[in-house]
């Protein structure tokens, strides 16, 4: 059951990676699906889903060592994929807790935080966050003012974070401040005292994703829970690189959902005593739709293998996370058209998904700031700043 694969990219699968996505969409299928719609309305997220995430090995599937599942970077975003064609919520919840949350405690953190940490998150039975965005500073992150100074053996943080995924739900929490002058990452945990979260309600997207604001005042942070190799902007830009890899997949997986029902749609409805499909716009619609995805599918299946090769670089990982964003939402943007007045009902996934590729086309680099990414690395010339 590969969904959309007009190229036979099946065929440059492993029967591991096709296994992966087969498990995936069935769990999608038969345990979110059903109830998306009831916690999109209601801006909650399926926490109940959480230790299912965890049994089936989608919690840093792509990392090794202390019992992490290891799959190699093609399955691993399949599995994005696969989750996002349910709801970009459910595939931000694994790639926080991923790529945001567990690499760099594995990357960056202390054999005693990699103990403590990582077997939990793994399992769901802890959820964490990473918290870099401020209210004033998204693009510019180096910018930030959360401030830790030291005292005595440990540190007192002060500041807040803006748009912090799973903020509210998290047991641990990776904050980004400046230390002496130098982006640091501390790991601070639920209930420190000072330490609070607050969901933001008024979100028309992502809304079946918790979305929080933290605040820290005077939260003494133990020496133990700084993260001893974490240094300077670069150390949370390396996160997000993992984590916009994955949203190259999953964009993909929007898209596919958008298209499949587009498709079924324009066959089923009939206007002038014909299905729309018939028409020969709805066909130039749904070839152009066809043609975008399929180039996204061979765009992240590439990067993908380059990543297995240990030979990715975070500028491909700009282009492929900016390009398919954008194909996604113009997929989701023509779907809705197809589906009429439908389309904007919650009837159908389609709005949903298009609501939430708003947020996907500025979380995790805007568009803007991955075309200056790509600009700067073709001319050398800094646009940015
Ligand atoms: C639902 C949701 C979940 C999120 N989850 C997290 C999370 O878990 N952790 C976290 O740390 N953050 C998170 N974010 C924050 C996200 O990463 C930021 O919103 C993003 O970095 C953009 O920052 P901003 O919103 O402040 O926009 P701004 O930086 O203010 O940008 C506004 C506009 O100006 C443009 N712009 C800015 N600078 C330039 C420039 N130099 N050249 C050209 N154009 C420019 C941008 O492209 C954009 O179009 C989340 C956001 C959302 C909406």
């Amino acid at each position: 059951m590969p969904g959309i694969d007009y190229y036979n990219l099946e065929s440059d699968l492993s029967s591991e990676e096709r296994l992966m996505r087969d498990t995936v969409r069935k769990f999608v299928t038969n345990e979110f699906l059903p109830i998306v719609r009831e916690h999109f309305r209601a801006g909650t997220f399926p926490v109940s889903l959480i230790p299912q995430l965890g049994e089936l090995g989608l919690l840093g599937a792509n990392l090794s060592g202390f019992g992490l599942p290891g799959i190699n970077n093609v399955a691993y975003g399949l599995v994005m994929q696969e989750l996002d064609r349910g709801d970009s919520g459910l595939r931000s919840f694994a790639s926080v807790q991923g790529s945001l949350v567990m690499y760099p405690i594995l990357t960056f953190g202390s054999e005693a935080q990699k103990q403590k940490w990582l077997p939990l998150l793994r399992t769901g039975k802890a959820v964490g966050c990473f918290g870099l965005t401020e209210a004033d500073h998204g693009s510019d992150p180096d910018g930030m003012k959360t401030r830790a100074v030291r005292d005595g053996k440990g540190y007192v943080l002060n500041g807040s974070k803006m748009w912090i995924t799973n903020g509210s739900i998290a047991d641990i929490a990776v904050v980004w401040a400046k230390l002496d002058g130098v982006i640091r990452g501390f790991l601070i945990e639920k209930g420190t005292a000072g330490f609070s979260a607050h969901d933001i309600k008024s979100k028309l997207s992502m809304r079946a994703s918790i979305t929080s604001e933290l605040s820290f005042q005077d939260v003494r942070v133990p020496a133990e829970n700084l993260l001893p190799s974490a240094e300077g902007l670069k150390s949370p830009l390396q996160c997000l690189t993992q984590a916009r890899y994955g949203i190259a997949w999953g964009a993909v997986g929007a898209a596919m959902a958008c298209f499949e029902e587009a498709l079924a749609y324009s066959k089923e409805r009939k206007q002038f005593g014909r299905p729309i499909g018939s028409f020969q716009l709805t066909q130039a619609k749904l070839a152009d739709m066809l043609t975008e995805i399929t180039k996204a599918q061979l765009l992240a299946l590439k990067l993908g293998r380059l990543k297995d090769a240990g030979q990715m670089r975070h500028t491909q990982v700009s282009l492929a996370k900016r390009n398919n964003v954008r194909m996604a939402l113009e997929v989701a943007r023509t779907a809705r058209g197809i589906l009429g007045a439908n389309g904007i009902s919650d009837e159908y996934p389609v709005m949903r998904h298009l609501c939430n590729l708003e947020t996907v086309e500025t979380y995790e680099g805007t568009y803007e700031i991955h075309t200056l990414v790509l600009g700067k690395d073709l001319t050398g010339l800094d646009a940015v700043s």
